[in-house]
């Protein structure tokens, strides 16, 4: 491991912050001997999940994964959508079709895996809702101890789908920068690994492989433009490190990265005042109140990277109300027939905002990652006239003659 800031390395173990420098630690790999390796046709012939990607991720050929067979999820060519857009080449990666129904499971196997290979008996995590849900499930499937930490009023359809794999769930009296604050606190007393705090280095690789996978499905290409939703920020961290990973390892043939842009909703967007601020890279913590719950993170800890990756790449952060995260949900569903949750909405709705503001040309390769289900905040969509178009009638020709203009 590496640390981002001072580049001081240390055996792979169970920590995320550097020694020297308190930076954050990244899992480095022999890219040396790596490039005499990887290759398109080892790659294909690969399992249909993330886990054709294993040469590039931390768990050794020996050790066996935690799998539900996450990730190869659709790359969906969006034409209805772009042509309201006016982008010709736009593309969703559409990660609500994962075992959980979001981007998590794609992390949080990588972490369980590691996890459980190096002796630990209890899976923990601080979550928003989709984290903890996955990590009840993974743990299930591993047969681990669970602990989950959410907030205590996190939605009805979240605590569902978390309570059904019967993890322990500490609901805390706290948002969620208060909820990891504590998890934080309890690294240091406890024997587990917290998915996101001690072996976050492990579980922040499990992200690249959205990318591998949008650049295979296009035919072994990068896109020109990535639109990705910010929580922490550390999936837009690892995602251009994919990017230059693929380009290190000959399997794309662009020689430089994509732009990355960054999604936030104006109810919770440090990173996005810290972009549009003289000093982009102090990202200054909020109190979130949005319905993008799960992406509300007040204290982001890769928020300054975000933005500097934004900037070198010549890629946005940039925001949307309430009104325009709902919007989007609908405008997503009404032309493509994909249901996201709100993180989507934010998501979806920077990619309208930015094309209405004339961004585009219009024959880019435009790609937004579309972390997760609707069905998970279907609440926001059923307060606010989620039926438009219905009618009642009797059971009888003439009722609906009367009642249907067709
Ligand atoms: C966690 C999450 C994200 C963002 O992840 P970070 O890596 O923390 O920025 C985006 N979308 C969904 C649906 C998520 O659950
Ligand atoms: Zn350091």
């Amino acid at each position: 491991m590496r640390c981002r800031e001072c580049g001081a390395e240390f055996e792979l173990q169970a920590t995320h912050v550097c020694e020297m420098c308190f930076g954050p630690l990244d899992v480095v790999y022999d890219q040396a001997a790596l490039k005499k390796v990887v290759s398109r046709q080892r790659i294909e012939q690969g399992p249909k999940s993330m886990w054709r990607y294993r040469d590039l991720l931390p768990i050794e050929e020996s050790t066996p994964v935690v799998t539900l067979g996450e990730g190869f999820t659709p790359l969906v060519k969006a034409d209805r959508l772009g042509a309201e857009l006016g982008l010709k080449n736009l593309y969703l990666k559409n990660d609500s079709m994962n075992p959980t129904n979001s981007f998590k499971d794609r992390v949080v196997s990588v972490a369980i895996s590691w996890a459980r290979a190096n002796g630990f008996e209890t899976i923990a995590c601080a979550s928003t809702g989709n984290l903890a849900n996955s990590v009840a499930a993974y743990a299930a499937r591993a047969g681990l101890e669970c602990y989950v930490f959410i907030p205590v009023d996190l939605e009805p359809a979240k605590l569902v789908s978390i309570g059904v794999f019967d993890p322990n769930v500490v609901a805390v009296r706290g948002n969620y920068d208060e909820v990891n604050r504590l998890c934080s606190q309890l690294v240091e007393s406890t024997p587990w690994a917290f998915c996101n705090i001690n072996i976050r280095p492990f579980y922040a690789e499990g992200s690249k492989t959205l990318t591998f996978e949008t650049a295979e499905q296009l035919g072994w290409k990068l896109p020109d433009e990535i639109i990705i939703p910010i929580a922490s920020g550390c999936q837009f961290v690892r995602h251009r490190q994919a990017a230059r990973e693929l380009i290190e390892y000959g399997l794309v043939k662009e020689d430089r990265v994509p732009k990355y842009t960054g999604a936030q909703a104006l109810g919770c967007s440090p990173v996005y005042n810290a972009f549009h601020s003289d000093t982009p890279e102090r990202v200054l913590p909020v109190k979130p109140d949005t319905i993008a719950r799960s992406i509300a993170i007040g204290n982001p800890s890769d928020g300054m990277y975000v933005n500097r990756i934004a900037l070198e790449t010549g890629g946005v952060v940039e925001a949307v109300t309430e009104e325009e995260i709902v919007d989007a949900i609908r405008l997503l569903a009404r032309t493509e027939g994909i249901f996201t949750e709100t993180a989507g909405g934010v998501t979806i709705g920077v990619l309208a905002k930015l094309a209405k503001a004339g961004r585009w040309q219009g024959d880019e390769v435009v790609v937004a990652y579309v972390t997760g289900h609707g069905l998970k905040t279907a609440d926001v969509i059923a307060s606010s006239n989620g039926h438009a178009h219905r009618v009642e009638i009797e059971p009888t020709l003439k009722s609906f003659r009367e009642q249907v203009k067709i």
